[in-house]
């Protein structure tokens, strides 16, 4: 009996999830995903987003993976201040940050994202991706909207909302080819999309990637010398996690290209860092350390051109 009522207890909790509205600094909301991949069961709730209340109204970072989550967001945003949302701002063109756009578009939001995240829209790619995604995850991405910014970051915009100074900077190319960071210049804070991690592994496998420029633009983030650093995956951060993930990404750099030299092949040194590795232990690292190793091994080819 209690054997039954302990594997009931489990299901039920496997197959729910509750997104709770954490205020976690003046006028600043979070809600936090779980540390797993999209499934049906979690509803693709596995990241982060983030909004702030002005005088003017919010600004949201990042709208979640569906429309049904950042309507749920919405939602608990207006118990907390009936406002306009003034921006929706996406740091870069993951689903988990970019699918759940259409909610905020639809309440009146001006769209903030790189110019390559709008390239991308514009390109039959993005249609494919998000058919392919919807088969692979069992039809979890079937209303979702794809929608472009209405401005575009190729290097750096300041915006005054209300009492906030925001800027928002170009990051790119690092997680992916369009990553942009969010500075609130008054408090010091920043929201760095998927660029900044602690105790979890980053995923570095994306196409347009690229690990050695990541390397320099987390150099220029520790020079924003940010008082909190918002990630796309964990709770709030400081300054360390920038180290974090700087000091994972150049391992597996400096690993792969010493093993390149001394002519081992992928394999070999995929499982030299399986077993070697000091960040084995950490969340997702067996998600994401096999992508990224094999990604930074091609990487390391072209950069041998430049
Ligand atoms: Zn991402």
């Amino acid at each position: 009996m209690i054997r039954r009522v302990v594997i009931l207890f489990f299901l039920f909790f496997s197959f729910s999830y509750s997104m709770e509205l954490k205020q976690f600094y003046k006028n600043m909301y979070m809600v936090r995903g779980v540390d797993d991949m999209p499934s049906v069961e979690n509803k693709g709730f596995m990241s982060n987003a983030y909004a702030i209340l002005t005088k003017e109204g919010w600004v949201v970072v990042d709208s979640l993976s569906t429309p049904e989550l950042s309507k749920e967001f919405y939602d608990q945003l207006m118990k907390v201040k009936k406002a306009p949302i003034k921006y929706l701002i996406i740091t870069h063109y993951h689903p988990d940050h970019w699918y759940g756009a259409s909610t905020f578009k639809e309440k009146g939001a001006t769209v903030i994202a790189h110019k390559k995240l709008n390239e991308f829209y514009n390109s039959p790619d993005s249609k494919m991706t998000l058919e392919a995604s919807n088969q692979r995850f069992g039809g979890l991405y079937k209303n979702v909207r794809l929608i472009p910014a209405d401005i575009e970051i190729s290097d750096k915009k300041d915006i005054k909302v209300g009492e906030y100074d925001i800027s928002i900077i170009s990051m790119t190319p690092a997680h992916t080819n369009n990553d942009i960071v969010v500075l609130v210049k008054n408090e010091n804070i920043l929201f760095a999309g998927d660029l900044v991690y602690i105790n979890r592994i980053p995923f570095a496998g994306d196409r347009g990637a690229s690990s050695k420029n990541w390397l320099k633009v987390l150099k220029d983030m520790e020079n924003l010398n940010p008082k909190i650093v918002l990630g796309g995956h964990n709770e709030p951060m400081d300054k360390s996690a920038i180290k974090f993930t700087y000091d994972y990404l150049h391992y597996i750099r400096e690993t792969v290209k010493k093993m390149k030299e001394e002519g081992k092949s992928i394999d070999e040194i995929k499982s030299y860092i399986n077993q070697n590795s000091p960040y084995k232990n950490y969340v997702m690292y067996n998600v994401f350390n096999d992508a990224n190793v094999y990604k930074i091994y091609n990487d390391l080819d072209m950069e041998d051109f430049e």
